[in-house]
């Protein structure tokens, strides 16, 4: 059996054929131009599935279904993005829409979770039936998986941990509350938390790596600079974990699941991330004497999101 999986981004929208054990055979990319209405992107989606299914040499009858992961707030049963602040969309009819192109079944969810569901079945989480993926990049996203099946709860945002609030009277988020956890735990944070330390210290290696404007700052030099030793970006680096392990408390303490996999562009850090970590939520874990949640770094990188989606015409992940 091969499905299409396409990863919706907010710069391009990449596209593959998979087959049934996860493996992507062709791939292709298309910019999204988000800015253009959302009839056109949906064109050029089609367009985009309809050429990879073609690049590879297959037919339409050869593909047993699309599944696509989009930003925002999914609604699966009825082919809806009910929204998506991304792109300006709002109760944006897709399914449909790209049914006026291709005539397979379509499936859709949140861009995090099928890159969580990937990530527990093909990645990381291997075998493991709860597992929760967090995707710490410019926003921080959840994929949260439920005895082997996707769990975005009763109204179609029941994944979005980035909102867990870790900060009463914290940083406004985008959302319209403050202190959500993804001011303080995504890639973006990080990076904001090293330009506000270098405009106070400028010696900071921080700043060196960064050849000297701030701008260039990334998560990277900030590791960097902390495993050169240098002391305020440790303690940029230090407060970063500090805040990725108390949501990562109050998703055990909710879910206690079998594994945590973290992915995105701050797990590049790889051990110099997963060691602190690690340490720090077995400080603060409530039932000390009992094993907790594995925390594993995710293994599919941005695969995750062409392979997640395509999982979801499988029909079989949907609870
Ligand atoms: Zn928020």
């Amino acid at each position: 059996m091969l499905y299409v999986g396409v990863d919706l981004g907010g710069t391009k929208m990449a596209a593959g054929v998979v087959n049934d054990e996860g493996r992507i055979l062709v791939r292709d990319t298309m910019p999204t131009g988000r800015e253009r209405p959302f009839e056109v992107i949906a064109a050029d989606m089609a367009k985009l599935i309809l050429s990879v299914i073609q690049k590879g040499g297959y037919a339409i009858d050869d593909i047993s279904g699309i599944g696509i992961g989009s930003p925002g707030a999914i609604d699966n049963t009825n082919g809806i993005v009910i929204f998506a602040n991304n792109f300006g969309w709002h109760n944006v009819p897709l399914r449909s829409e790209l049914q006026k192109y291709i005539d397979l079944p379509i499936y859709m969810e949140n861009d995090a979770t099928v890159a969580g569901l990937a990530e527990s079945v093909y990645g990381a989480g291997k075998g493991v039936k709860n597992a929760i993926t967090l995707t710490l990049g410019t926003g921080l996203g959840g994929g949260i998986i439920i005895n082997g099946h996707i769990y975005s709860g009763s109204h179609h945002v029941g994944s979005e941990l980035g909102h867990l609030i870790v900060e009463i009277n914290g940083r406004q988020c985008t959302c319209g509350n403050r202190g959500c956890w993804e001011q303080y735990a995504s890639a973006t944070a990080l990076i904001t938390a090293g330009k506000e330390a270098v405009l106070k210290y400028p010696d900071s290696l921080i700043l060196k790596f960064a050849g000297g404007d701030p701008e260039k700052i990334t998560a990277k030099t900030i590791e960097d600079a902390a495993r050169a030793g240098d002391n305020v970006a440790a303690e940029v680096f230090d407060e970063y974990v500090y805040y990725l392990t108390m949501g990562i408390i109050s998703i055990i303490n909710a879910f206690d699941p079998e594994m945590i996999i973290i992915g995105g562009g701050v797990s590049g850090a790889g051990d110099f991330l997963l060691k602190p970590l690690t340490e720090k939520v077995k400080e603060h874990i409530f039932y000390k004497e009992l094993d907790f949640a594995d925390i594993r770094l995710a293994e599919l990188g941005n695969d995750a999101g062409i392979i997640g989606a395509a999982m979801l015409a499988t029909d079989k992940y949907f609870i």
